[in-house]
């Protein structure tokens, strides 16, 4: 459960380290330690924050790194992030997900986060293809985002099955205002759950009680509709059921 794969490829931490472009005072936040090999090199930076869920791995840490580095044992999904400048991380690819989203809830700037190649694939896609979906969309409200570099299954110990991505993320405003966080993500996940129907369909199975007739985009599929357009669908629903 813990997602333990370590990087043994030093190569690959420089490059990691290295995207984040960290500058002389930023504040940095890793995910995940492990044995600290994106640690080690993140570590010349003075503010640097580390968590770690694994009891031992961070009793080791404490002591490797007592002299620059905030070790705290504890679970991302619990902790409260204080403001930071950088997030760099090779996450626990099983909840890739919940890790990403629950940052998106805190103040920071940008990120370098591995992920399965697969997450960082759907995560990236646009409008036309045929993995863009709720996770882009919603991705997509926050940051942008950017594929930096691939990285073989070989660069980890013990090897995961998978291929991994390294990709950036900035954050920065949508491009569109929501008159209605909540209804957004329900519209979102109303069209992409049954991504072959029509919108129409999808929506009438969330919104029962919604006359559809006067709404833009009905007779088409969700997987080739702007962010904006899903906005400016989701604004004219919670419209329509504030009547
Ligand atoms: N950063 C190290 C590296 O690149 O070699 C380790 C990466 S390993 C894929 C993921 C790390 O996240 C493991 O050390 C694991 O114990 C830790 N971890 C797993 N779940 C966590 C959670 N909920 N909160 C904090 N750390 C977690």
């Amino acid at each position: 459960m813990l997602g333990q794969n370590f990087l043994i490829d030093s190569n690959i931490s420089k490059r990691i380290v290295d995207s984040a472009e960290i500058s002389e005072g930023e504040k940095v936040l890793e995910i995940g330690p492990g044995r600290g090999a994106l640690t080690e090199l993140l570590s010349s930076n003075g503010n640097l924050i580390a968590i770690e869920k694994d009891k031992w791995l961070a009793v080791v840490l404490k002591q490797k790194f007592k002299e620059n580095v905030e070790i705290i044992e504890g679970d991302i999904l619990k902790w409260d992030v204080p403001p930071i400048d950088v997030i760099v991380a090779n996450l626990p690819y099983s909840i890739s997900s919940p890790i990403l989203f629950r940052l998106f809830s805190y103040e920071w700037t940008r990120a370098v986060l591995m992920f399965q190649e697969e997450f960082a694939n759907r995560l990236v896609a646009k409008p036309g293809s045929k993995i863009y979906g709720r996770l882009s969309v919603m991705a997509n409200h926050f940051v942008d985002t950017k594929k930096l570099f691939k990285v073989s299954k070989t660069a980890f110990q013990p090897q995961p099955k998978i291929h991994s991505q390294v990709v950036k993320l900035v954050r920065r405003e949508p491009d569109y205002t929501l008159d209605d966080f909540e209804t957004f993500e329900k519209v979102v996940k109303s069209i992409f759950t049954h991504r072959r129907k029509k919108i129409r369909n999808c929506i009438k199975l969330t919104f029962p009680n919604l006359d559809l007739d006067n709404l833009n985009y009905m007779d088409l599929r969700a997987e080739i509709l702007m962010p904006s357009e899903i906005a400016e669908l989701s604004n004219s629903i919670f419209r329509l059921n504030l009547k």
